[in-house]
């Protein structure tokens, strides 16, 4: 079992109180976990901010020698990250793999941002002045991560900011203390990132408020970039917008997968079945609905459903399993009520619609009636909803009737006509002849609608930084008074 302690300014900082960090699958205690308070996110906000200044004019080869030692470190220990992956968050083998990727590819590509361009020489129409749009770094950014893809989403939380000249202070979920934050500050600080830097604040169960408060109220905070929920997201942007602070929004998503009837079933079964049920459907961008044109509307939903009973549910130490652990019985429950309720209300199970201990078992709904709430809202679990459809409009039209719009997918062997069809669907991301689910450091990943606003990546230059308009002239006069 690990002590974990909270990390700021460069030191590792223990609490009075400590909570139990459990692991999903065997409910047995992986870390005992500082119950951080308001006072120890103030503190972690003096540390950023005044290790801001001197972080913000590193040159920018100093920076990537730190990011490349990070990328590095990650890669060296990831048989250890994917073993608290699974002990922490209940996460298989192949998930844990594709964030330590993704982490080490972003660590690396990131070390060159310090490097991009930093604004653009503008023509004024006012004689011998030389005019600039400067981009300079805001200052203290608050990061606030989930449990779902702890390592990858707590790395991009942190590395976007960092890039471009800010410091952090990062408040990981309470689901996943450890890989959502303290183990990130564990290599940064092998790294040798300067202490400040990069802050670790840990909270108890259902105390993230006051860390939040701490965040709003200082004025050295000028950003909030937050993963999580589109409630939760919700709460902070009003939060933000009384305090006039910017924030940054991966929210939730209710994402369709579409398959037309030209599509190569077999590749549209494996697609949808990794879409719907890869990390027991517990990611943002995790299919929930699949729209099949009706002439291949049974033959697909019948084969889909022979694969999802091949996927194995156990134990996600063990690297044969596919589908682990959901992240708490509270989730376990919810998810068999969405799925329980839909069934009441006339919903057929093709598939699943059963726990397999603390998993859940990979299921696909069909004739769910509107009224259910998994009709159109994200079940945060490997639960898949199959509608046929007439044609490819009526399946952009019911992709488009969320209020959700993070990710959408549509399996077509007409590439041109996937692609038209996706410049009408209203979502961050559109991937044509492929699924919904992807990452890469340098694409641009984010939502529309109700998941959220700000884009992941180089892209991300516009949300962590602000321009400014700087101006020299040379002469003097011509005012008008
Ligand atoms: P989930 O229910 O999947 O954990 P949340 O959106 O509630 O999703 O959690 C994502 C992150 O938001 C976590 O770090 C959590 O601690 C934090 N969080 C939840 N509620 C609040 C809140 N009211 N203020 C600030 N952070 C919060």
């Amino acid at each position: 079992m690990r002590a974990y302690k909270q990390y700021i300014d460069g030191a590792w900082v223990g609490s009075d109180r400590l909570f139990d960090d459990l692991d999903p699958y065997r409910a047995t205690v992986v870390a005992r976990v500082p119950a951080g308070t308001r006072a120890d996110a103030a503190r972690a906000v003096d540390a950023a901010a005044a290790a801001f200044p001197a972080w913000a004019d590193l040159p920018p080869a100093e920076k990537q020698v730190l990011f490349l030692r990070a990328a590095d470190i990650v890669e060296k220990r990831a048989a250890e990250i994917t073993a608290l992956l699974a002990a922490e968050t209940g996460c298989a083998s192949g998930f844990a793999g594709f964030q330590i990727l993704t982490a080490v590819r972003l660590l690396r590509q990131a070390s060159n941002w310090a490097y991009l361009p930093v604004g653009e020489v503008i023509r004024s129409d006012i004689p011998g002045t030389f005019a600039l749009a400067l981009r300079r770094p805001l200052g203290v950014v608050a990061g606030i991560s989930p449990w779902n893809g702890a390592q990858v989403l707590a790395w991009r939380t942190v590395v976007n900011p960092l890039a471009y000249g800010n410091t952090v202070v990062l408040k990981p979920s309470e689901g996943a203390p450890g890989t959502a934050g303290l183990l990130v500050a564990e290599i940064m600080e092998e790294a040798w990132f300067p202490p400040g830097v990069l802050n670790v604040v840990t909270h108890a169960p259902g105390e993230a408020v006051p860390i939040a408060d701490e965040f709003f109220d200082r004025p050295e905070v000028r950003c909030i970039n937050f993963t999580g929920s589109s409630a939760t997201g919700r709460i902070l942007a009003e939060r933000a917008g009384r305090a006039l602070k910017r924030c940054v929004l991966e929210l939730g998503g209710y994402n369709p997968l579409i398959v037309l009837a030209d599509a190569d079933l077999d590749y549209a079964v494996e697609a949808a079945a990794f879409a719907a049920f890869f990390h027991s459907g517990q990611i943002c961008m995790s299919a929930r609905k699949v729209l099949v044109e009706r002439p291949v509307y049974d033959v697909f939903v019948d084969r889909l459903a022979a694969r999802a009973q091949t996927l194995r549910s156990g134990d996600p130490a063990d690297p044969g399993t596919l589908i682990g652990p959901l992240i708490t019985p509270a989730a376990l429950d919810r998810v068999a009520r969405d799925v329980d309720d839909a069934v009441a209300a006339g919903a057929k199970v093709l598939v699943g619609g059963t726990a397999d201990g603390p998993c859940y078992r990979p299921t696909i709904l069909a004739d769910v009636p509107a009224g259910a709430r998994i009709h159109s809202e994200e079940t945060f679990g490997p639960v898949l909803i199959a509608q046929p459809v007439s044609d490819a409009d009526e399946a952009v039209a019911i992709a488009n009737s969320t209020r959700y719009g993070l990710s959408a997918g549509i399996i077509t062997s007409d590439n041109q006509r996937g692609f038209a069809l996706g410049r009408r669907i209203d979502a961050g991301v559109v991937h044509v002849n492929d699924q919904t689910v992807a990452d890469e450091p340098q694409l641009p990943l984010g939502g529309v609608k109700d998941s959220g606003w700000g884009r992941s990546g180089p892209h991300s230059v516009a949300d962590f930084t602000e321009l400014q308009w700087i101006t020299t002239r040379e002469g003097t006069g011509g005012y008008p008074i």
